[in-house]
């Protein structure tokens, strides 16, 4: 593998391949770009088919995280790091610290937090061997609460500029996914009496969302299908693709899961089937705002800023009418313009 000729490589500082024989960690850790501040982004944990497949996934996700700390104001760039493995066998105490090692061993140019199968106890575990951590419990804790306001707010803002309402009762949304944020998500959505469809895996999270917020439960594949305003992706990325893109019925795409189209062109596919997508790194940055709060948490500061995720995307929205040019390129050059003023 030409790992500089990669598509997403895109100019990484630093891609760190870790591994601990008598854990079993086996990690890569990707830096892509500590121009605005040490590079923050979780760590993942994921039962890649094969190695190819991991080092895409924390280059995109990395470099997702350059650009969504960007846009989201703050002091820091971007990186992410993957965990081979099934989080159901691989996990120890032991694999942890042999992370947290590996994080050291970075000096602070990179500091990791939860992504997906990591949670704050295993965040805790890596923090007895390093202090590159955040998002820990007693400070800032779990972001996932925070993802989901963000997300929740985003899909208000797409619903005032293409709805042209400030009301989601009575819409119907198809939430793909009802993990840690899509559970807190449905939570929002329903309490200001929008309609949900939701799929899983997870048979247990399915009831819980039937139960106590009337959801109708469809196929994991049949969620495209739906007759909803807003089909909102909170599970895994490239949702969006050629498979899917002519199914989408909604008129807007607005979920917390990161890369969701697994090209860039499906940015203007959406456009051409009158779609309007919220861009992914934009609506799902409600977490990372704030863990940035760590030091001296304080949920009120947190909030507020999260809730300027509304206006953000009111703004990328606007531009994208304006200059005809699809919402994730117009966010794309928002977040590099940022970057190369060097902040916000
Ligand atoms: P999670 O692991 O808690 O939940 C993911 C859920 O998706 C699980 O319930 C799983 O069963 C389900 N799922 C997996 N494959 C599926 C499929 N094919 N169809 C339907 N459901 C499926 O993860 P999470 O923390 O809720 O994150 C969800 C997404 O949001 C991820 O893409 C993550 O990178 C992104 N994200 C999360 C945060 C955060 O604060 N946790 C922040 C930003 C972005």
């Amino acid at each position: 593998m030409a790992l500089f000729d990669l598509k997403d490589f895109d100019n990484h500082e630093q891609v760190v391949f870790c591994s601990d024989d008598e854990s079993g960690l086996k990690a890569i850790i990707a830096v892509h770009s500590t121009k605005l501040g040490p590079a923050v982004g979780g760590c993942r944990m994921w039962d890649y088919a094969s190695d190819e497949d991991a080092i895409t996934d924390v280059l995109r996700l990395s470099k997702g995280m350059t650009y969504k700390n960007a846009m989201a104001g703050l002091t820091m760039g971007g990186g992410k790091s993957v965990i081979i493995g099934d989080a159901k066998k691989i996990k120890s105490d032991a694999l942890f610290k042999a992370f947290g090692r590996a994080l050291n061993g970075l000096g602070g140019r990179y500091v990791s937090a939860e992504d997906v199968n990591i949670t704050t106890g295993d965040i805790a575990v890596v923090n007895t061997e390093t202090d590159f951590v955040t998002g820990t419990e007693g400070k800032s804790g779990n972001p996932a609460p925070f993802t989901a306001l963000g997300t929740f707010l985003g899909i208000k803002a797409a619903v005032k500029h293409k709805l042209k309402s400030d009301d989601l009762s009575g819409l119907t949304v198809a939430v793909q996914g009802l993990g840690s944020v899509g559970l807190y998500l449905c939570e929002h959505l329903h309490n200001a009496g929008a309609k949900l469809v939701v799929t899983d895996l997870n048979q247990e999270a399915l009831d819980k969302v039937q139960t106590q917020f009337g959801a109708k439960i469809v196929g994991l594949n049949e969620i495209y299908d739906q007759d909803a305003d807003i089909y909102a992706p909170c599970a895994l990325g490239a949702t969006i693709n050629d498979g899917t893109i002519d199914r989408i019925k909604a008129k807007i795409v607005a979920g917390c899961a990161n890369n969701q189209l697994a090209e860039p062109r499906h940015d203007q596919a959406l456009v051409e089937r009158g779609i309007l997508y919220a861009p992914d790194y934009v609506i799902n940055a409600g977490g990372i705002i704030n863990v940035s709060f760590e030091e001296n948490y304080c949920v009120d500061q947190a909030t507020a800023k999260v809730e300027e995720i509304y206006n953000t995307l009111l703004d990328v929205f606007e531009k994208a009418d304006s200059t005809g040019k699809p919402t994730g390129e117009v966010a794309d050059e928002m977040a590099r313009e940022i970057i190369a003023k060097g902040g916000k």
